[in-house]
């Protein structure tokens, strides 16, 4: 590693708001990290970004895969020697509300973030800063009290809160999801979970010694192939807030959500 150099990953960098993300942290000075399913996809944005005269490498990634992780650690290891930023952006929606959206939706937005961030967290350099990107949509205030309380709650663990995701699925399966009180979105309730597992990362690492930050970010409605072209933000608008919170400084956030740039309760 370059005395000074900074790494950043970002999940799903290859378009969309992780590009913007990765493009925006290339100009904080980060050398970026595109972790990309498609990889000449991830080739041709890091491309993009180093002919803006940014830092960028690509990298294989399927966040729903252990080889794949893992082979992205080795590779921040041995070319790097760790990392500083991940911003674990990549994410789905699919259409349509079945037991196999619930499964396919949780395993990516939910379980691929607790993949990636388990693996990747160990080669976190001091100051180290992880970024949820999440949605509106993981708002709890239409929950029932006994699902919102779990979530929100101070001890919440991590066998409780994955068993809670495992249930919502189990829920859509045996069609009891509704009369549990969970909503009939899949993409929802996969960001309510990221917005308890940034709270619950938040709590494991307090006694860390890095010091390092966990935040989720909210980015509005973006136009993006998720987002669709009616939305009203650019994508430069949406990466603001993850972007930022990866060069926070310390005490400025840990584990929150924050809509530009601004603290917001879930
Ligand atoms: P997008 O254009 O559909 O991009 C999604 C990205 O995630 C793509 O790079 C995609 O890769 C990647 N991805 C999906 N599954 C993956 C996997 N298993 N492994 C690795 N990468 C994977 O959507 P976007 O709008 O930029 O969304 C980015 C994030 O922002 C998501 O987490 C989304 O939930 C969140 N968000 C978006 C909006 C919005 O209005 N757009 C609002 C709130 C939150 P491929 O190119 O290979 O498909």
């Amino acid at each position: 590693m370059a005395k000074d150099e900074r790494v950043a990953v970002v999940t799903g960098g290859n378009r969309g708001l992780g590009l913007g993300i990765a493009r925006q942290l290339g100009k904080a000075g980060f050398v970026v990290v595109i972790g990309s399913r498609d990889e000449a996809a991830g080739k041709a944005a890091a491309g993009e970004l180093a002919a803006a005269g940014l830092r960028a490498e690509a990298h294989a990634l399927d966040v729903t895969s252990d080889e794949s992780v893992g082979e992205l650690a080795a590779y921040l290891e041995s070319a790097h020697g760790g990392l500083d930023a991940l911003e674990n952006n990549a994410g789905i929606a699919m259409d349509g509300f079945d037991a196999e959206v619930a499964r396919r939706t949780l395993e990516t937005n939910f379980f691929g973030v607790v993949r990636v961030t388990d693996r990747l967290l160990p080669l976190m350099r001091a100051g180290g800063r992880v970024v949820m990107v999440s949605s509106g949509l993981g708002g709890t205030s239409g929950l029932p009290a006994s699902l919102r309380d779990r979530l929100h709650a101070a001890d919440l663990g991590r066998a409780e809160l994955e068993a809670m995701m495992r249930g919502f699925v189990e829920a859509v399966a045996a069609g009891t999801h509704d009369e549990k009180g969970w909503p009939s979105s899949a993409y929802s309730v996969s960001k309510m979970g990221l917005n308890a597992l940034t709270a619950l990362y938040a709590r494991e690492l307090a006694e860390d010694p890095r010091r390092i930050l966990v935040n989720a970010a909210c980015p509005g409605w973006v136009r993006t192939r998720m987002g669709g072209a009616g939305a009203p933000r650019s994508v430069e608008e949406g990466a603001d807030t993850p972007a930022w919170l990866a060069t926070i400084g310390d005490g400025a956030g840990q584990g929150q959500v924050f809509r530009d740039r601004l603290q917001v309760g879930w």
